[in-house]
């Protein structure tokens, strides 16, 4: 008997986060999985980040936060914006929340109403469209292939604005592809967005910081629709902090304060705890910042190298995030024995249990014909999984 409510039943559950499950579940039976599902560090926490928390115990940070957050938190983000991206925001206008997760959700939940569309690239990451779902709003994709380097173009999104469209979420650089706007891609963008004043743009910038191309350019930079941009951001991959569940939302004050009063009756502040270690991170020296983004460089440049060595891959040169998002549509209509690859969930699961890798099929990521490999592991790990992945692949016929 099902009882959930209608809400639950139109949800479709993480599939990132299921993948990693499984390749979990997998590894517990003794079965030696190389995981590149899941999209996170593999780095633990810097020192200075962890003391900074260990100190906030012993200090007694243990009671309930200001909802939005602890000042301190809000003005080390005001300054980061301020400094790093030359973006001016008062600490009224950021919120804290549990993740970057949340805070999209939040904004989301803040903003659209039954009914309204709202706009979301393809490839997306898997959680926007049903966090839109969850409002009662209505997603509406815009595809972008590997041929346009999965970025769309103004007309493109001109195309999909309606009268009901109340907001665009723009992630660069992007999960699941590793593409990153440029700022002069960005402003043809804001162009068409100035000319439809009733429509908001979420823009997660979760990926600042892991950028192989340089400069972070946001689209909040961009005046004429700076009071209708929402930025997402947090601590999660910059400082590889996935477990410590801090991320932030800052754009107009009216909607940060709808995101309070959210936030006020469903979760409160996120935890005292990782609120100073993560005021930590903003405020101490960066420099793990920058050889963490090194490091997944050089990852970037091995497993593009080592894909564009499997027959059968389409390849894009991600320029930021860890994500490599192959085309892989020439191996549907093949099998091995009597496992035959229709789509890329079947794939993934191929490339699960006959490679031993574990992936994630582009199917929930609005892009049937790809995958997702997390290059965020060694780099004997990724030599060892794209060997394996070569191995499989040439084994369907
Ligand atoms: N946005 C994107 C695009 C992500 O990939 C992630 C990682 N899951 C998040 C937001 C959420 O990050 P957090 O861990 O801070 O909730
Ligand atoms: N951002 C990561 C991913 O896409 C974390 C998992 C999730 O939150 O979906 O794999």
């Amino acid at each position: 008997m099902n009882q959930l409510s209608d809400r639950l039943n139109r949800l479709t559950p993480s599939a990132t986060l299921a993948m990693s499950q499984k390749s979990s579940e997998l590894k517990a039976q003794g079965v030696d999985v190389i995981n590149m599902s899941v999209g996170e560090p593999d780095f633990n926490t810097p020192e200075a980040i962890k003391e900074a928390a260990k100190k906030a115990i012993d200090e007694n940070y243990s009671k309930y936060s200001p909802v939005a957050g602890y000042p301190a938190l809000r003005n080390a983000i005001a300054s980061k914006l301020k400094n790093e991206n030359d973006l001016k925001y008062t600490a009224n206008q950021i919120t804290v929340a549990n993740g970057a997760k949340q805070s999209v959700c939040n904004t989301v939940m803040c903003l659209v109403n039954e009914g309204d569309e709202v706009i979301i690239p393809a490839p997306y990451w898997v959680s926007y469209p049903q966090m839109v779902k969850l409002a009662d709003g209505t997603p509406i994709t815009i595809y972008a292939g590997i041929d346009q380097d999965f970025k769309i173009t103004p007309a493109q999104l001109e195309a999909a604005i309606t009268p009901k469209t109340k907001a665009l979420i723009l992630c660069s650089p992007s999960n699941p592809t590793g593409s990153v706007y440029s700022k002069n891609e960005l402003e043809d963008l804001a162009k068409v967005i100035a000319k439809h004043p009733d429509m908001f743009v979420i823009a997660d910038e979760i990926y600042e910081h892991i950028n192989y191309i340089g400069k972070h350019e946001s689209i909040a930079q961009f005046k004429e629709i700076k009071d209708r941009v929402i930025i997402i951001n947090g601590v999660s991959k910059a400082y590889a902090m996935t477990g410590w569940r801090i991320g932030f939302a800052a754009g107009p004050e009216w909607i940060i304060k709808g995101i309070n009063k959210l936030q006020g009756q469903y979760t409160s502040g996120p935890s005292s705890v990782s609120q100073k270690a993560a005021e930590a991170a903003y405020t101490g020296s960066q420099q793990c910042v920058e050889d963490m983004r090194k490091a997944f460089e050089r990852r970037r440049d091995l497993i593009v190298k080592l894909a564009k060595e499997i027959p059968g891959l389409e390849v894009n040169v991600p320029q930021g995030a860890f994500y490599l998002f192959p085309k892989c549509d020439s191996f549907y209509g093949k099998s091995y024995g009597d496992r035959k690859i229709n789509n890329s969930n079947d794939l993934a699961m191929f490339l699960l249990e006959v490679g031993h890798v574990a992936t994630v099929g582009g199917d929930s990521f609005g892009a049937p014909d790809c995958f997702r490999m997390s290059y965020a592991t060694s780099d004997e790990n990724i030599e060892e999984a794209m060997k394996r992945i070569k191995r499989a692949l040439s084994l369907l016929k």
